[in-house]
């Protein structure tokens, strides 16, 4: 919309053609810092069977960022403030009119719809925070299958196999609900058999650079397998049987503590904290008191029979005594009593991630 250039980069010269394309959310970076690895390794030269086999097979174009005024503010929409991937069925702005027209000249057989989605994602309702989010997203409301959407499910399976041995129950599938407004959904409408890939966030990897490397394995495998053919053979169970991805949690719970404000009795209140960065666990902020039993959160801290005593950051001075403040840093000692000389048992800190004490 800016004038920015959307670049297109091609691999290959096989008859079967498969179209990436990454960031069209401009905050959504991971797949673009993956996609630059495999220009990398492609552009090496060396001649080794994966290189060659997809060079001979496949056609392969790649789009990097294809919303780079919405990279440059680091915000999802572009220029307009118009989302690109509620554009598909307008085709108003010129990013989703550039992919649009790159579809129907090359007509690819393939599609990889690449994006980032929130930290406080889980792979179903208990289970970790989720890596990886694969989706073959359906062509029509009644959600069911046919040959297009058949060989995107496939190409899925084949990602969900192989990364499921490296991040075990961090693969999730996204939800199918179809969307008329989506790329994914009207690429598979339009005949491209096309896979969602949301990069998630991992422990310990605060800039996704774990997942970039695994971003580029599913990618790399998946065009292998497109390209030798055996995508065909794998089992469709393996995507079928992934836990949906389940949002809305917090970051931290402390569970089962008694509150200690200076000067007052204690109170019985669990605490949930949400970090300004949940990817990187930094800026965390109180979010919520009280009985908060049944939440779901990303991670739980056991405060049963301990003292929560907020660091004076998180209470306000008033008139009638201290007040604790909701959105205030999340600092927190854990004591085994309701003294401030008691035994420290665990520091819950702002930027201290709030894992191990
Ligand atoms: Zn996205």
């Amino acid at each position: 919309m800016l004038g920015r250039e959307i670049r297109s980069v091609s691999f290959g010269e096989g008859p079967v053609a498969v179209l990436l394309w990454s960031q069209m959310h401009g905050d959504e970076s991971t797949a673009t810092m993956a996609i630059a690895d495999i220009f990398r390794f492609l552009a090496e030269g060396e001649k080794d069977g994966l290189r060659e086999r997809l060079r001979k097979n496949l056609t392969v174009v790649f789009v990097p960022m294809l919303n780079p005024d919405g990279a440059e503010l680091f915000q999802r929409e572009n220029a307009a403030g118009i989302d690109i991937n509620r554009d598909a069925r307008r085709l108003v702005t010129p990013e989703a009119r550039a992919l649009k027209e790159l579809r129907d000249k090359l007509q690819p057989r393939f599609g990889f719809n690449l994006h980032d989605q929130g930290a406080r994602t889980r792979a179903g309702t208990s289970g970790p925070q989720a890596a990886i989010a694969l989706l073959a997203p359906p062509f029509n409301d009644s959600r069911g299958y046919n040959d297009v959407r058949s060989r995107a499910r496939l190409v899925a399976a084949t990602i969900a196999q192989a990364l499921g041995r490296e991040i075990p129950g961090r693969i999730a599938k996204y939800d199918d609900s179809f969307n008329p407004r989506a790329f994914g959904d009207l690429m598979q409408q339009w005949g491209t058999s096309t896979v969602l890939i949301e990069s998630g966030a991992l422990p310990g990897d605060p800039q996704k650079q774990r997942l970039r490397a695994l971003h580029v394995g599913a990618i790399l495998i998946a065009l292998d397998a497109i390209a030798t053919g055996e995508y065909a053979d794998a089992d469709e169970a393996a995507y079928e049987a992934l836990p949906y991805n389940t949002s809305g949690a917090s970051d931290l719970l402390i569970l089962g503590g008694q509150l200690v404000l200076p000067k007052q009795a204690p109170v019985a209140a669990d605490v949930a904290i949400n970090y300004d960065d949940p990817v990187a666990r930094t800026g965390g902020r109180v979010r919520d008191v009280g009985d908060l039993q049944g939440s779901i959160a990303m991670d739980t801290v056991n405060a049963a029979g301990l003292f929560l005593h907020p660091q004076a950051v998180l209470l306000a001075d008033g008139d009638r005594g201290m007040l604790l403040k909701i959105g205030g840093a999340a600092e927190i000692d854990l004591r085994r009593g309701a003294s401030q000389a008691s035994e420290l048992v665990r520091r819950v800190r702002a930027n201290g991630g709030g894992r191990e004490p």
